[in-house]
């Protein structure tokens, strides 16, 4: 990120205090807090929050639980969360939340107790206006739903905006849960065309087979692309005559939440599905999955970054030159983002939008940023993902100076 980050600064003659400014978060919180297990033991758990900015406006960003959840780590995500708003001009900033525990080894009900513990120990730090948490690796609908029934007892009244991400009976949004893949689709239908290419016909291969991967799949399936392979951590699957995508998920939801063993495909090593002769490469598992090692061997024309960070920085320069055309998980994956600033909407509002409102207005955002970030690239002569942070970072930059600039004649005025 912050590699990234510093050629878009250098291109743009990023001022260095605006520079380090933006580097860093605005604020990071740690918490510590204990639970009574269900055999009547306590347990202490950390977890983190940190903001880091929020110039464009309240914050917003999951929450992880996971044994792996760290202090560096999550500042890096919580960045991101800015970056990725920005682009695609969502008045939020960026923030990341976690906590270090395996919610497998836990009951539903402690993990609603470890949710309230923690949403105690921030309600100054989350709200609507402020800071608005959503679900990430380890949490879903459950969680956001206690957070957000624990911050509205604390604060004396139902307060649906403090969250995204929740059951849709308790204010979520309609295609809250597809709206990460359907954005992978439509940003993948739009590099497309940008090569000429038409999409009954081309052929994609899907890294994970999770949330992003599964609807990117179906969706791109359905416009007539011809999924040649998925994988997910069991096995990667390859059929030449592309994989039936809905009988596929039949398979997967009857086996288990798993692709093994489904039948009408062969088993490739997963290695090799990110180097298949395809038109489309939609890394949709984890970070750094394409790097210094094998950018040289991969053969797509166009990669659609479904994960974040599935590209490392060095393995950029590598696909550049050999003219595959990468488009950044600050675009390709803002679907999530997007629709979740729809449900605060919604809930700000008390509203309750369809599922066709919801979608048209995802697709006119990512048209909307998709040509933004190509217009860019002219401009500046640089890739799409220089072009994103080259935008966001303008946007970001500009309002930050505004308002230090605002701050400081205050202080010349209270002096
Ligand atoms: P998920 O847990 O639902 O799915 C992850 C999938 O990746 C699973 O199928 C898993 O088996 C597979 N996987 C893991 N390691 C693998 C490997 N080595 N090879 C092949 N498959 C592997 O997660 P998700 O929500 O789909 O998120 C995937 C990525 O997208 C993450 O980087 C996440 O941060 C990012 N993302 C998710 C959202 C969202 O709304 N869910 C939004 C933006 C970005």
């Amino acid at each position: 990120m912050i590699d990234r980050f510093n050629i878009a600064a250098d291109i743009l003659k990023l001022d260095e205090s605006i520079r380090q400014r933006l580097q860093r978060p605005e604020k990071q919180i740690v918490v510590n807090f204990s639970i009574v297990l269900d055999n009547g033991k306590e347990q202490n758990f950390e977890g983190y929050r940190i903001i880091h900015n929020t110039a464009l406006g309240p914050s917003k960003g999951g929450i992880r639980y996971d044994t792996a959840v760290n202090l560096e780590e999550v500042k890096a995500l919580a960045a991101w969360m800015t970056w990725k708003s920005a682009v695609t001009g969502i008045p939020f900033g960026g923030a990341k939340g976690g906590i270090i525990c395996d919610p497998s080894t836990h009951s539903k009900r402690e993990l609603e107790k470890i949710t309230r513990a923690y949403t105690k120990s921030l309600s100054d730090i989350f709200g609507p206006q402020k800071d608005v948490p959503a679900p990430d690796m380890g949490t879903g609908p459950d969680e956001m739903g206690w957070l957000m029934d624990e911050f509205s007892q604390l604060h004396g009244r139902i307060v649906h905006g403090v969250v995204t991400g929740k059951h849709l009976h308790a204010g979520g949004s309609l295609g809250r849960v597809e709206a990460t893949g359907k954005g992978v689709s439509i940003i993948t239908l739009l590099a497309l065309e940008k090569l000429k290419l038409r999409p009954a016909g081309s052929t994609v291969a899907v890294q994970g087979f999770g949330n992003v991967g599964i609807h990117s799949a179906l969706f791109l399936y359905e416009k007539g692309l011809k999924v040649l392979a998925v994988s997910d951590v069991s096995e990667a699957l390859y059929n030449p005559d592309g994989i039936n995508i809905p009988e596929l998920i039949l398979y997967y939801n009857l086996n288990n939440k798993s692709i093994k063993g489904y039948p009408n495909s062969v088993t490739i090593k997963h290695e090799e599905l990110l180097l298949l002769e395809v038109d489309v490469l939609i890394p949709a598992a984890k970070e750094d999955v394409i790097t210094r090692q094998n950018a040289h061997e991969v053969k797509a024309k166009i990669i659609v970054e479904g994960a974040n960070g599935p590209v490392s920085s060095d393995a950029d320069a590598i696909l550049e030159a050999n003219n595959v055309l990468v488009i950044p998980d600050i675009l390709a994956n803002a679907g999530g983002v997007t629709v979740s600033y729809f449900e605060w909407l919604q809930n700000t509002l008390v509203e309750k939008w369809g599922v066709n409102q919801v979608n048209r207005q995802l697709e006119n955002i990512l048209e909307k940023s998709f040509e933004t970030v190509f217009r860019t690239v002219k401009k500046y002569n640089v890739s799409p993902r220089i072009a994103s942070y080259i935008l966001a970072l303008q946007k970001v930059a500009e309002t930050q100076s505004v308002k230090e600039v605002a701050l400081t004649a205050e202080n010349y005025k209270q002096n």
